[in-house]
């Protein structure tokens, strides 16, 4: 259901075919612990619909991104954090490895 593109490990965990520790979900994304944290608390935000990179995204999206955004501050809190970074790597260049969208929030 979630992909267009080739599926990624993502499409993967969305799809629960392979293990994630998922620590929120809804209709539009799911957010789960990175593998490999590089701060304490390391979260991935992961649109349920298979985007490869932001140089995808059509105006369509931008609900879709919005209530990404608008999570941020409520999986902080969540996770006790009073204040996190966030980062979209896009591209090769950019230093994407996984080709589907996704936000990480990083925290200490
Ligand atoms: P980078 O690895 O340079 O941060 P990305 O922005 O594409 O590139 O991030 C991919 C992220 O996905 C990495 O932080 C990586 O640790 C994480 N990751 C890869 N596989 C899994 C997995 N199975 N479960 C959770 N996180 C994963």
């Amino acid at each position: 259901m979630s992909t267009l593109y080739e599926p990624t490990i993502f499409s993967k965990i969305i799809d629960r075919e392979i293990p994630a520790d998922i620590i929120y979900e809804d209709e539009k994304c799911i957010v789960i612990k990175d593998i490999n944290p590089k701060a304490r608390i390391h979260l991935l935000v992961i649109p349920k619909k298979a985007i490869p990179t932001l140089f995808n995204l059509k105006p369509e999206d931008k609900d879709l991104m919005g209530h990404m955004m608008l999570l941020l501050p409520q999986l902080a809190e969540s996770q006790g954090l009073k204040g996190f970074r966030t980062q979209i790597n896009t591209g090769e260049a950019g230093g994407q490895e996984v080709f589907h969208i996704h936000i990480h929030l990083l925290g200490n």
